[in-house]
């Protein structure tokens, strides 16, 4: 198949801090109804290719294909519109609003807390709600104040107030960080009914996880990519092996 019937096509992209080449001339492909992980060795550029995929960081050359649209063109905003959303560590969740409000007010027709203030409830917005409250497993704490949820649960409220916008790329960053083991299996299998109709693209350092959940694997190393493929692959590579376990 050719490259653009990829949701996410990224070729030769190159940024240099100073001089230092963080991501090295990354190719990248990621199909619809993908769950893709990328791994590496802290300061191997991981953060950096998500921040370039959605605009933070500009990139000195190279191309972000997404659904046809050049990405490196684009502002932060642009690409948010464009169907690209991030789950970042930290979730941004409204702790004094109740998982429905903090639903509400991500959906696209009244983003922000201000356009909630004017936003009438209808049928349709409630039940789009209900339906991913569902997803994320919240559908009993629809009334509960944010703040009073565990850390998994806020977690899944984040990623909630992403679906709810619909994005054709999801990109979440270390997911499972601080989460219970219990919270990490359920995430697991969010992370995989999420990826139907989409993409998903997620950094991750838990080996486990990785191997429970990702459907294709990227290791990257120092801005490269050191193996790409399925984890049992990926995982009896020598040179993955040099890295992780080496000096
Ligand atoms: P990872 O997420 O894999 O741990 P990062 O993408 O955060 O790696 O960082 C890759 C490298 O790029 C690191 O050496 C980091 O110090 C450097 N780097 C990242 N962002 C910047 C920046 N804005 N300015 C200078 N150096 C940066």
């Amino acid at each position: 198949s050719s490259t653009t019937d990829f949701t996410l096509s990224i070729e030769g992209l190159t940024v240099s801090f100073d001089g230092f080449k963080a991501v090295d001339d990354l190719n990248l492909y990621i199909d619809k109804n993908e769950l893709h992980v990328v791994i590496g060795p802290n300061g191997a550029g991981k953060t950096t290719v998500l921040d370039l995929i959605c605009g933070k960081t500009k990139s000195t050359s190279g191309s972000i294909k997404f659904l046809n649209k050049e990405l490196t063109k684009m502002s932060e905003h642009a690409i948010v519109r464009a169907g690209v959303g991030r789950k970042f560590q930290t979730p941004s969740i409204y702790e004094n609003l109740t998982v429905l409000e903090n639903l509400e007010v991500s959906y696209p027709a009244g983003r922000g807390v201000l356009g909630s203030l004017v936003f009438k409830r209808s049928t349709a917005v409630l039940q789009k709600i209900h339906e991913i409250a569902a997803e994320i497993m919240l559908d009993d704490q629809l009334d509960t104040e944010a703040g009073l949820l565990s850390h998994g649960q806020k977690q899944w409220l984040e990623i909630g107030m992403l679906l709810i916008q619909d994005p054709q790329l999801l990109m979440l960053d270390e997911p499972v960080a601080g989460m219970s083991v219990k919270e990490r299996e359920q995430t697991g299998e969010l992370l995989k009914k999420i990826s139907k109709g989409r993409s998903v693209l997620v950094i991750e350092h838990d080996m486990e996880f990785v191997a429970r959940i990702a459907q294709k694997v990227t290791v990257l190393h120092q801005g490269k990519i050191l193996a790409a493929g399925n984890m049992e692959k990926v995982q009896s590579d020598p040179k993955v092996i040099e890295v992780y376990l080496g000096h």
